[in-house]
């Protein structure tokens, strides 16, 4: 059996000084005292600095690296053979630069996001540039630890939120397509990660629903939820630590985000791409049978609240365009079987797949 690491600390915190007085007592409990912090630019920057005199008396050795071009080159070249922690403080970029860069050098890794737009913040993965700014997921080290500023994220405002909830809505579509492939090419499914990674989704899922029955805005879901949303993405991370693989966060839907990345350069954060992935593949299943068609009335009305794209124009593509990207979608990641395996990946047909989606009263009716 695998051995799994889940970080023993979640703290979830409301001001600066309690972050750095948390973050002070941990690295005493567990005797650190050669600290990398690894951040992006401003404010990220100064919060960090922050935390740094906040931290100096307490430890030998304290530097922070600013990431410019969050890239497996940049993580390659960092030297961190002095410290014995690496901290990351921000959004995705800080995250996934730090946990890979802990990963390359075997050290332990702190999660500090102070954004969350992915679902990244405590997972296995860190997603990089490569080669001709093409990015690739790498594995990572998983935080033995995680302290989130939970007013700066509700400072960062509902977008990167938005796209955060939608990255982790999207586990719905990713269980459906290794629920597929345990039973077409009897692939490992691995039921206490799907169980962890449904159930996140799902207590999002419903709470959004119930806030639509109730009449209630975004901005109230948004205010009252951010404690369930950050836990929830917290579990999805787990869940992938669990499985091994990113397969309980990461389907069809992903593939389609992956190709639109390719092919177009992208038109909207991940999670907002893997949210309109999720609504047009929901609809190919929905059609094929392989899910209700409420399944996908509610998923519709559920990214509608959000604000996320339900419409070409929303997400900034042409039909066109989409066409070609789901054509593309499978080879993005060729071992993994999804719902793909079972279309015909023809341009006509996806076509008036499309079409019906997008174009008939049933469907495109606001
Ligand atoms: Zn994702």
């Amino acid at each position: 059996m695998n051995s799994i690491n889940i970080p023993d600390k979640l703290k979830l915190l409301n001001s600066n000084k309690e972050m750095a007085d948390e973050f002070i007592t941990f690295i005493k409990e567990q005797s650190f005292s050669k600290i990398a912090f690894i951040t992006t630019k401003t404010p990220n920057h100064l919060i960090t600095n922050e935390l740094e005199v906040a931290v100096f008396d307490h430890v030998e050795k304290l530097k922070t690296f600013q990431v410019i071009n969050p890239s497996v080159a940049y993580v390659n070249q960092l030297q961190l053979p002095e410290f014995d922690l690496v901290v990351g403080v921000g959004g995705g970029k800080a995250i996934d630069t730090a946990k890979y860069a802990a990963h390359i050098n075997n050290l332990p890794f702190v999660s500090i996001p102070t954004l969350i737009s992915n679902d990244g913040i405590c997972s296995p993965i860190s997603v990089l540039k490569e080669k001709q700014n093409r990015y690739v997921s790498l594995g990572a080290t998983m935080p033995i630890a995680l302290f989130v500023p939970m007013h700066l994220i509700e400072e960062c405002g509902e977008e990167s939120l938005v796209s955060g909830v939608g990255d982790l809505l999207s586990n719905l579509s990713a269980i459906e397509d290794w629920k597929l492939a345990s039973k077409g090419k009897n692939e490992y499914i691995d039921d206490y990660a799907v169980m962890i990674s449904e159930n996140a989704a799902l207590c999002v899922f419903t709470q959004i629903k119930n806030y639509i029955l109730q009449n209630k805005s975004k901005e109230q879901f948004l205010q009252n939820n951010l404690k369930m949303i950050i836990e929830s993405i917290v579990l999805s991370g787990i869940a992938m630590e669990i499985a091994g693989t990113s397969r309980p966060a990461s389907g069809a839907e992903h593939l389609i985000s992956h190709a639109v990345d390719e092919l177009f350069g992208g038109f909207k954060p991940h999670g907002v791409q893997v949210a309109f992935g999720m609504y047009v593949i929901t609809f190919i299943r929905s059609e094929l049978g392989y899910v209700s068609k409420e399944m996908f009335q509610e998923l519709r009305a559920v990214l509608r609240y959000l604000g996320l794209p339900t419409t070409l124009s929303s997400l900034g593509i042409t039909k066109e365009q989409l066409i070609e990207a789901l054509i593309f979608a499978p080879q993005t990641r060729s071992d993994r079987m999804t719902v793909f395996n079972k279309i015909k990946l023809e341009e006509k047909h996806i076509s008036e797949l499309l079409e019906k989606l997008f174009e008939s009263k049933t469907y495109s009716a606001v």
